[in-house]
């Protein structure tokens, strides 16, 4: 949706709550209030409320095929209007516990996994991976092959740090009983990222359950002008470095800067919520997955989750045109929803929305097989959920493993062909490595 000249921005909005009683706009919504507010009345209805949740943040309609909560998405879209944390956020993983998580993993499992981090985020939080193998001290490890599985690149999208954690669970806590999990220790080297942007989420659960992108201050856009703005969508911020590789970013006709050619859900303005950064792999968060991912030659595959809408996606996102790899993402794709009982829709990323700048399509033209899982119907469904989520999608995550070491080993999976070295310039206008 566009916000129209003749739109009039008020001083205070409402909107009824089940009880009919009125509730308050925060002052820093109102802009987005007046977005919402259809009939300029000053009054939120019901009806506006879930005509806002159709459309994307580039006024693009949402896909038939998303599965959503419309209830469980007004209730979260009224806290952020009123600027107020979601009662929620209790009931799933703080960025401190998910720490104590994995290094409880680690107490138990000394010789199964190991905790690392892959970098520190702007407000001093690390990026905390747990890599998971047997005798995970050999040099033999690095040369199994490598599956990453990572959550909450978003902020907002919580129970995607949900999933990642209860896989690294049942890896390890079933190794000694269940024969199929311990070939998965002893075939492939599994990395658990449960949580890529551990401000924003921090950010999503005390203050503004609606935030999406990191909190490092953009300070400048792509062409150098000063900016107030927070934050970049570090799911649009994907580039690798390799000038071949920069249209993934920023596709050919999209000006650095300009929002006026912005090609669909990713934008050249640092105030939206898809800002695709100053530069592609400007983020901490962003080169510490890519170093990790493209940097380590045995690694051939990533499930990236997101919530929500029920899907299974595969590369290309930047464009409409079938990736190469594409019979192959569809076969693996089918088997994956074949584990969650043809639960999930299996389309190609481009057809939710095109966006630039997103992780499937980096790791995929570097050879890798990429998957984004949007889970769930909301964004934050209510805790009790947790557990029927994460054993359904879960047993995609464990399927995806299985298919991965069986292709490898079959050979069905064509080898990764040899990356340079993850290096972006800090800025677009920066000479090119
Ligand atoms: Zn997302």
């Amino acid at each position: 949706m566009v916000l129209s000249n003749s739109t009039i921005q008020r001083h205070s909005y409402v909107f009824y709550n089940d009880q009919g009683r009125a509730q308050q706009v925060h002052q820093s919504r109102l802009s987005q209030a007046a977005r919402i507010d259809a009939n300029q009345d000053g009054i939120l209805q019901r009806d506006e409320l879930l005509e806002h949740l159709e459309h994307d943040h580039q006024g693009c309609h949402h896909h038939a095929q998303e599965k959503s909560d419309p209830q469980a998405l007004v209730a979260e879209l009224e806290l952020h209007l009123q600027r107020k944390p979601n009662p929620s956020a209790k009931g799933y993983h703080s960025y401190e516990q998910v720490g104590q998580d994995l290094d409880g993993l680690v107490a138990k499992y000394p010789t199964l996994c190991q905790k690392v981090s892959l970098g520190k985020s702007h407000e001093g939080r690390e990026i905390w991976a747990l890599r998971i193998s047997e005798n995970i001290d050999s040099p033999e490890v690095a040369k199994r092959p490598g599956i990453v599985i990572t959550g909450c690149h978003h902020a907002r999208e919580w129970m995607s740090v949900e999933i990642p954690l209860h896989v690294a669970h049942k890896l390890l806590d079933n190794y000694e009983s269940d024969p199929d999990a311990k070939r998965r220790l002893q075939k492939a080297e599994t990395w658990i990222v449960p949580l890529v942007n551990p401000d924003g989420y921090e950010r999503s659960r005390t203050e503004d359950p609606w935030w999406r992108k990191n909190c490092r201050p953009v300070e400048h856009d792509a062409l150098g002008n000063a900016t107030s703005a927070v934050g970049v969508d570090l799911n649009r911020n994907y580039w690798d470095g390799n000038p071949d590789h920069l249209t993934l970013y920023r596709p050919e006709g999209d000006t650095p800067g300009s929002t006026d050619d912005d090609w669909g859900a990713t934008s050249d303005d640092p105030d939206s919520d898809t800002y695709r950064g100053p530069a592609g792999g400007s983020e901490v968060e962003v080169t510490g997955l890519l170093q990790l991912e493209v940097g380590h030659p045995n690694v051939r595959a990533v499930i990236d989750h997101h919530a929500y809408g029920e899907m299974i996606l595969y590369p290309w996102g930047y464009t409409e045109d079938p990736s190469p790899q594409k019979d192959l993402l569809v076969e693996i794709g089918q088997k994956l929803n074949e584990s969650m009982g043809n639960r999930y829709n299996l389309q190609q990323s481009s057809g939710l929305y095109p966006s630039s700048g997103e992780s499937d399509d980096m790791q995929s033209v570097n050879g890798l097989v990429s998957f984004t899982l949007e889970v769930g119907r909301s964004f934050q469904p209510l805790p009790t959920t947790i557990p029927a989520t994460c054993e359904l999608v879960g047993r995609a995550n464990l399927t995806f493993i299985d298919e991965i070491v069986r292709r490898v080993e079959d050979g069905s999976l064509p080898p990764r062909p040899e990356t340079g070295p993850v290096q972006p310039p800090p800025h677009e206008g920066a000479p090119q490595p």
